[in-house]
């Protein structure tokens, strides 16, 4: 039988430090509101192992046993590449559901999210929901809040005063013509999807603290290698510890 499942601090009680907004992109894997933006596992060698494989399958006889031989290696080359992504994914949503007491996703099972070519590729080869459903469990495992929300235009809208821009003119940074807020396009969209998920679970966001006292100074680019090799995006303390200097 089950242990039961930690009970979740109240919403009430979480304060900005302990929640997280996680945008996903195609050039970087998941961009989150602390900004720590994961880039994309690299599995070029994999891949590349795995079309030589296959290309020596197809010069086989048809059903002779080198040829079944040849397929068990496909097999297992498909197998390695699976493994390895599933892997990565356990510990990024482990990382995120251990040290923050609310996650807010997008729901990308939306039919015209899958559409979109902003996400149409990552959503095909990052396997976004098995990240989800590894995420749904593993926030429940530790007591955390899990919310997922509606993706629509979360990079077009300002996080700081909610005016829509086209997403062209924003580039890599957005800046907002009503409010002047600048911030990186996937900061500002991973501070929608928290705001969205917040309003979702009817926490209001305060008017005290705005969203650019909140926002970190920088981006820091992490390696989807370190996530595998350690467990964690940090180089050094998780947020979590570090709030509780601060
Ligand atoms: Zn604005």
């Amino acid at each position: 039988m089950d242990t039961e499942p930690p009970v979740k601090p109240p919403l009430a009680d979480i304060d900005t430090d302990e929640m997280v907004g996680i945008d996903v992109g195609i050039l970087k894997y998941a961009h989150d509101t602390d900004g720590t933006a994961v880039e994309s596992l690299d599995l070029l060698d994999e891949r590349n192992r795995l079309e030589r494989e296959q290309r020596k399958l197809s010069h086989k006889e048809y059903e002779s046993s080198n040829w079944e031989k040849q397929r068990r290696r496909v097999v297992e080359c498909h197998f390695d590449i699976k493994r390895k992504r599933r892997d990565f994914l356990h510990k990024l949503s482990a990382y995120y559901a251990r040290e923050y007491d609310l996650v807010a996703v997008e729901d990308l099972t939306v039919a015209e999210m899958l559409e979109s070519p902003r996400n149409s590729r990552n959503t095909a080869s990052a396997a976004w929901s098995t990240f989800t459903n590894m995420f749904e469990y593993k926030c429940k495992r530790e007591g955390t809040h899990f919310v997922e929300v509606d993706p629509g235009g979360t990079t077009k809208e300002c996080a700081q005063c909610g005016v829509e821009t086209e997403e062209l003119l924003w580039v890599r940074k957005h800046s907002c013509p009503g409010c002047g807020f600048e911030a990186d396009r996937d900061g500002n969209a991973a501070w929608n999807i928290l705001l969205r998920g917040l309003s979702k679970l009817a926490v209001g966001h305060s008017e005290g603290t705005p969203v650019e006292t909140a926002l970190p100074t920088g981006t820091a680019a992490v390696p989807a290698k370190r996530v595998v090799e350690t467990g964690s995006p940090c180089l050094k303390e998780p947020p979590k510890a570090a709030s509780r200097q601060g």
